[in-house]
């Protein structure tokens, strides 16, 4: 083949700092309403686009994927290659991409990895083949794909409500030292969701008051109404989340959350001993299978 332009593209993990269900739809999904905050936990995704045009019967014959995980799909049911797919039929594109997918972020963790993929994929593909297409417009693809892909185009931190479409830009959480500690089982969203009972009396989190805290720079204030509806039903069913939580506020956490439908914890920590100690803790009780000691990205 001729010339190639090659572009590389980090996808960061997210955590949720809040999580409310306030509903569902007739179709299954929820309407939440979710604090979302970009970690410096990423997957790496390699593009190389060429140059010549080709014709072809089927849009997916333009389009080569891989990855180094053996955990996630390989082919065309890759997030990362039907927000390709999306892209170029969308805009009928018709130079072959190559895209290769290093994998960091742990698979059905709760951090939105698969998400983050399809949204570095937007984004490079609006890039290289200078499209100039405007965020909104990537977004409002997105979500045609997955709920957290909006969030994931946008990044850093942003309320999002709805059913993950409607997103507002908040002030990051200040930097930090956050441990993330991913037990050994994956859980499925959508069981966690669909066993969710949130007709009855459910304590609401306080996600406006989260929102003020971080707005002023008071990381306790964001800590104290550290909340997710999803734990009750997560929680229930594995012991590791409870232990892992217990752990990081023995070690001097300021907070300890499950992140999305789990089964992913997290803990907030000033103090970076600290959190070296949680860690230690943890790995000893062999009660994670991937601890990482991660910072917010904020710019
Ligand atoms: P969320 O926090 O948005 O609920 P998650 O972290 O729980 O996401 P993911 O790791 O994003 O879950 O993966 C969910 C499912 O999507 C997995 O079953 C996986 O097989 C599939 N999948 C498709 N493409 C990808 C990808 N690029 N990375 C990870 N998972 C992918």
């Amino acid at each position: 083949m001729g010339d190639s332009i090659t572009l590389e593209k980090k996808a960061y993990a997210k955590l949720n700092l809040c999580l409310d269900v306030i509903g569902e739809r007739d179709d299954g999904y929820h309407f939440v309403r979710m604090i979302m905050q970009n970690i410096d936990l990423h997957d790496t995704l390699y593009f190389t686009l060429y140059d010549e045009e080709k014709e072809v019967a089927d849009v997916k014959e333009l389009i080569t994927f891989s990855t180094d995980s053996g955990r996630i799909p390989s082919d065309e049911k890759n997030l990362a290659f039907k927000a390709a797919k999306l892209m170029y039929e969308t805009y009928g594109l018709k130079k072959p991409i190559d895209i290769k997918l290093e994998k960091k972020i742990p698979v059905e963790a709760g951090m939105a990895g698969g998400s983050s993929d399809a949204a570095a994929v937007f984004h490079a593909v609006n890039e290289l083949f200078e499209l100039n297409v405007p965020v909104e417009k990537l977004m409002e693809l997105g979500v045609t794909i997955g709920s957290d892909i909006p969030f994931c185009i946008l990044g850093k931190t942003a309320l999002s409500e709805g059913i993950g479409e409607k997103l507002t830009p908040i002030t990051p959480l200040d930097d930090c030292y956050i441990l993330v500690a991913k037990p050994p089982l994956s859980l499925n969203t959508k069981y966690i969701y669909t066993n969710l009972n949130h007709d009855g009396d459910m304590d609401h989190p306080d996600v406006d008051g989260m929102v003020e805290a971080m707005k002023n720079h008071d990381i306790k204030g964001v800590t104290r109404r550290f909340a997710n509806v999803l734990e009750s039903v997560s929680v229930k069913e594995y012991r590791e989340i409870e232990a892992i939580k217990a752990t990081m506020v023995i070690c001097h956490s300021l907070g300890a959350l499950m992140t999305g439908s789990g089964p992913t914890v997290f803990g907030i920590f000033e103090n970076e001993e600290h959190a070296k100690q949680a860690y230690a803790s943890i790995e000893k009780q062999g009660i994670a299978e991937n601890i990482y000691i991660t910072r917010p990205v904020s710019n």
